[in-house]
Order: structure tokens, then sequence, then C-alpha cells
């Protein structure tokens, strides 16, 4: 018996939706489930809610989320246990999958470098792992794209932007971020990932610094769209 096979024996891999045991070759999520993901399709299309939310804020090349995030839906609980559970390969199994799609597109060719938005270092140490730069993990397997930690936080206002309005929201993140590592984007199409797009401020603030630091071109990829 392989140690994987015994572990399972006192921990059953369960689907973090349903809770039903998986069944080999399965991850994270079972065949029922995996076929029930509120897929967007945003990506095959120019003009969609994404994109018209950051019209105007960014240049961009292109924008999209995988999923559609509806309260108390499967999603939800997705990026629950993502965020919450210590669970970073749902990160890399959501950007895997949606990798794959979009590569089915033609899409992966438009990237030289996926950048997640970064997660401030108390968050950090508490959860242990950047969720978007789990689902950056997973893009950069599937488009064969590599993927850099370019931007880092440098101050921390962020913390209370869910009870926020827009503009303040705005105000609060403007300044959170720096990009550290420009030679990893000057010239280069970047492709920008974070778990939610939610007002789109956080990917607003670091698409700034992206543009700034030079980028050939913006685009902009998420888990769901809330
Ligand atoms: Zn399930």
């Amino acid at each position: 018996m392989v140690l994987k096979d015994f572990v399972a024996l006192f921990y059953p891999r369960v689907c973090v939706a349903c809770h039903e045991s998986l069944i080999k070759g399965e991850e994270v999520l079972c065949t029922p489930c995996l076929l029930q993901l509120p897929k967007t399709a945003y990506h095959r299309f120019d003009e969609n809610p994404v994109r018209n939310r950051l019209a105007g804020r960014l240049p961009l090349q292109f924008a999209s989320a995988f999923l559609k995030f509806r309260k108390g839906g499967l999603v939800q609980s997705l990026l629950h246990e993502l965020k919450y559970n210590n669970r970073p390969e749902i990160g890399v199994k959501m950007g895997h999958l949606y990798g794959m799609e979009l590569k089915e597109s033609g899409l992966d060719i438009e990237f030289d470098v996926i950048v997640p938005v970064p997660l401030h270092a108390s968050r950090m140490r508490k959860r242990g792992y950047n969720q978007s730069a789990k689902f950056a993990e997973g893009l950069s397997e599937a488009l064969c794209v590599k993927w850099e930690e370019s931007i880092s936080l440098r101050v921390s206002a962020t913390n209370t932007q869910t009870r926020k309005g827009r503009a303040d929201r705005w105000s609060n993140v403007k300044d959170a971020f720096s990009v550290a590592a420009i030679d990893g984007v000057a010239g280069k199409r970047v492709l920008l990932v974070d778990d939610v797009i939610t007002t789109g401020a956080t990917i607003e603030a670091c698409g700034h610094h992206l543009v700034g630091a030079g980028c050939a071109s913006l685009s902009v990829a998420c888990i769901a769209e809330a």
C-alpha cells in the first residue's frame, strides 16, 4: 500500500462542496460538483461584466472570471475552504481548470507572466499561503506561462475593506501596493490574478502599479466574480 492510500484510510478525501467521498482520479471536487461549477465563459467575449466593471479604470487587454459567486452557493464553499481552512490545493485546482479553458480558446499565447495580487504579510503568516498565488500556480501549469510575485504590499490598510463603499475602498488600497521586481514585468504582457473580484479596487490598485512599471499589456483573471 502506498503512503497516500494509507493516509486516505484515516483521512478520507471528500468533495469540498458536497462532502461525498472522492474516488480515484478526483481532486478537490467530485465529478457531479465539477460539472455543476457555475462557469461564466466570459473569456470568450471581449465585452463581459468583469471587463465592464474595470472599464475606464485600467487599460486592459483582457479581463475575465472563471466562476460566478452566489451567496450560499458552491463557489462560496470553495472560496471559504481556500481562504480559511488551509486548502491551498483548491486554488491550484481552480487555476488548472481555468487554464485549460483559456488554452482551449487560444489565450495561452497572450501572456508572458502571471502575477498574483499579494496578500498582506500578517495574513500570509496566519494563512500560510497566498490564495491568489495558488490560483496563479495552477494557471501557470495549464498555460505553460511562468508566474511571479512581482508586487508587494507596502502599508497595512486593507483589512476592513468589506464594509466600505467603492470610493472608500479605493482610497484604502491605492497606496497599499508597490512593484517590487520591476524587471519581472517591464515589457511583458501581464496576467494579474486574484481570488474574487467585487468592486475591483484591489485589482485596480495593483494594475496601476504594473502599468507604471512598464508592462506591455495588462489582463485580469479571477477565480470568481461576486
Ligand atoms: Zn461534490
